[in-house]
């Protein structure tokens, strides 16, 4: 199959199983701009995003909040001013609360009614729902898309749209798991944040720029450094390895009671993964010094 970004020839890196079900897809990368791609892309994704999906466990509910947080007070510091932001896909709505509490005029979009109702109930935002498209009326100064892009079946036409929507100053921000990271590289078809075929899209910095040049933007910075998802990954890339479950940690996680910690290879599971946590920093550290994190995040701006 040939790239759907930029249309070259792609091989095939690897294939991976689903750890939430019992199909397996194809990784392809491509040898030009370098974005790897899940094959076949399922038709219907619905049936692969299971209720629970992201639907943390209180405590790490606590703590991912907590990191979202401090991720978006960083950016604020960095923009240095208040305006008004746009989230695509903003999930459970941490980030708008966040962006809110200093300041910023917030709106939340979500694919369907259902969702945007949701969210609206659980914020008390504004959240828009159906053909991101359709917004006409409104220009922003910040865009999110976290943790969606890689979702998304046409991620040229969703940052087209966003281009649109962006303010002369607006920015853009943007991340996916980075498919350079050394931590792909190490865990291949195990790596933790790989998630097909949830993920359609496993972006890089190449081909991040390949796709926002298609869409009238350029990046303006880059960073690979993520403490939400860099420390885990490495954690769970060796616990796959050694044999303890697909992404065992984090099905774990995403349940309410914990109740997989409480036998012999859930406790086990548990010591390895404390004695694993230094050395997952150390090579978080490392590899962020050379931008080989596993998260990308990119900002960009409308070309001129
Ligand atoms: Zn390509």
């Amino acid at each position: 199959m040939n790239c759907p970004i930029c249309n070259s020839a792609a091989t095939k890196l690897f294939i991976a199983n689903d750890y939430l079900g019992p199909d397996s897809f194809a990784v392809e990368k491509c040898s030009s701009c370098g974005v790897g791609f899940t094959s076949p892309q399922p038709a219907d994704l619905n049936k692969y995003y299971p209720d629970d999906y992201r639907q943390f466990a209180k405590f790490t509910r606590w703590v991912m909040q907590y990191l979202y947080r401090r991720h978006v007070h960083q950016w604020i510091k960095q923009l240095g001013f208040a305006g008004n932001a746009l989230e695509v896909g903003c999930g459970n709505g941490w980030m708008l609360n966040a962006l809110s509490d200093q300041g910023w005029k917030v709106v939340g979009y979500e694919r369907n009614e259902i969702q945007a109702n949701r969210v609206k109930a659980e914020t008390g935002h504004p959240v828009r729902f159906g053909d991101l498209g359709a917004i006409r009326d409104e220009k922003f100064d910040l865009i999110l898309l976290f943790n969606v892009i890689e979702h998304l079946p046409d991620p040229v036409l969703v940052l087209r749209q966003c281009a649109s929507l962006l303010t002369d100053r607006g920015v853009l921000i943007i991340n996916a798991p980075n498919l350079d990271s050394w931590q792909a590289s190490f865990s291949k078809a195990y790596w933790a944040h790989l998630d097909v075929p949830r993920h359609l899209f496993h972006f890089s910095e190449k081909s991040f720029d390949v796709a926002l040049g298609k869409a009238g933007l350029r990046n303006t910075h880059v960073t690979t450094v993520s403490w939400i998802h860099d420390p885990y990954g490495w954690v769970v890339g060796v616990l796959n390895k050694l044999g303890f479950g697909h992404n065992r940690l984090t099905v774990e996680l995403m349940k309410g009671t914990f109740r997989g910690f409480f036998n012999l290879s859930g406790v086990f599971m548990v010591l390895v993964s404390g004695l694993l946590l230094p050395f997952a920093v150390v090579a978080s550290l490392v590899s962020w010094c050379f931008g080989k994190g596993a998260l990308i995040e990119v900002w960009a701006k409308k070309a001129k």
